[in-house]
């Protein structure tokens, strides 16, 4: 059964004008990405029009209805690569954005009535747009969160090879196109296409916006700003899923206080700009001291904490030990500093604010005897000789 290709035109365009105003709102509300939105809105908005004017064919003048209505698919495509390059921070150069439209109005004047010219231009025109704006969404995919932007790739690349098949089919005769209106096999394909294009593609923009808002959101709301460790916040809500688990499956969980010894006189001598300073290098010799399973947090002022799931008494004292030496042996900004830490592992049906207690005595006791120095939090185990760990890893 072949559908009608005019009665095709209807759907896509009422779609193209429900998302046109979706992302008109959209935009108008954004914070972090207006420009993008706007783009997309104006894309669909043309595309709309383009289409209008197609469903108008042997109407309105050929001009109007084959030239301009070209001219605006061309630009409402290059719309779309800006709401991308937008998005990412880009800016794409005038060639990339002029171009396709003057090639179409060119071309299409030229070859007005010949309509295998006209429909083999617009295709490598149209290819070669997707392909571009497939190439810089493919680039940054390790940098956009989320699965909005495979939705954007796949909507674009079923485009894309819908409209290549389309002109090798007429080209070989198969499926012989006489007017872009007429109900074949492959225009009803190509315009079905479309209308999957206009749905997926929109929606992933829309999607990889809300996913990056997320991510930032998330990061603001669970990191800490000035040292860009985790916060108070986040190693509580991981703390206590870890007991769960530790609960569960008697995977063991270690915790870490860790505080710069004498910090105060560092503001009092080199001001609270330097003691800022100092911070954020002692987050990153932390850092670089623990593995991609530990969750360091500041957990206020100049006292950290590490969190070191499936992770008993040796690991725990490691970490500290480590991260101790690594303080003293490095001056950061410019200021030699120690830390002192106390440790302590979680014991079965222990509450958090228990475990910390014992962890938060074995940092007194190490600040009492003396400061630069790591201690075991509790009475019953036996504090673990840090300088006996050698299969730290
Ligand atoms: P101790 O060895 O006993 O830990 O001594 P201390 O001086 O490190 O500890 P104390 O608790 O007396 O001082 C902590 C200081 O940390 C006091 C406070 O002004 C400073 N501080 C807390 N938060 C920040 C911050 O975000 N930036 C800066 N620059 N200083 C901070
Ligand atoms: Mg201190
Ligand atoms: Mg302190």
């Amino acid at each position: 059964m072949l559908i009608d290709s005019r009665t095709l035109f209807a759907p896509i365009i009422a779609e193209c004008l429900a998302l046109f105003l979706a992302t008109g709102l959209l935009a108008y509300r954004s914070e972090s990405n207006r420009s993008g939105l706007g783009w997309l809105a104006a894309a669909l908005g043309l595309m709309a029009c383009a289409f209008g004017l197609i469903a108008l064919r042997g109407i309105v003048h050929p001009l109007l209805s084959v030239w301009f209505a070209n001219i605006c698919i061309a630009a409402a495509t290059t719309m779309g690569t800006l709401a991308i390059a937008s998005f990412q921070k880009l800016h794409l150069p005038a060639a990339l954005i002029w171009g396709p439209a003057l090639v179409i109005a060119v071309s299409f004047l030229l070859f007005l009535n010949d309509i295998t010219i006209r429909l083999s231009v617009a295709t490598l025109v149209h290819v070669v747009q997707n392909a571009f704006t497939m190439s810089l969404i493919w680039k940054a995919r390790q940098r956009i969160p989320g699965v909005g932007k495979y939705l954007v790739l796949g909507g674009t690349l079923i485009n894309s090879s819908v409209l290549v098949l389309r002109v090798l089919s007429s080209l070989a005769g198969l499926d012989a196109i006489h007017e872009i209106t007429d109900s074949t096999v492959s225009q009803g394909i190509v315009y079905f296409s479309i209308f999957i294009t206009l749905n997926l593609s929109p929606v992933g923009y829309i999607l990889m916006d809300k996913e990056t808002d997320d991510q930032r959101y998330r990061h603001l709301a669970l990191r800490d700003r000035l040292t860009q460790c985790w916060n108070r916040a986040y190693l509580e809500q991981t703390a206590l899923a870890e007991m769960e688990r530790f609960k569960r499956y008697g995977s063991p969980i270690a915790m870490v206080i860790l505080d710069i010894d004498l910090f105060k006189s560092v503001n009092d001598k080199f001001g609270h700009a330097t003691g800022d300073k100092v911070l954020k290098g002692f987050a990153h010799i932390a850092r670089t001291c623990i593995r991609n399973t530990d969750v360091l947090a500041r957990w206020g002022g100049e006292e950290f904490i590490v969190l070191l799931p499936s992770s008993g008494l040796p690991a725990a004292a490691c970490i500290a030990e480590r991260i101790r030496q690594a303080v003293i042996a490095q001056s950061i900004a410019g200021i030699q500093l120690s830390v002192s830490a106390g440790y302590a592992v979680c014991n079965p049906d222990e509450t958090w604010d228990a475990w910390f207690q014992r962890a938060d005595n074995a940092l007194y006791r190490a600040k009492a005897q003396g400061r630069n120095r790591v201690e075991a939090g509790t009475q019953n185990e036996q504090p673990f000789p840090a300088s006996a760990c050698s299969a730290c890893n």
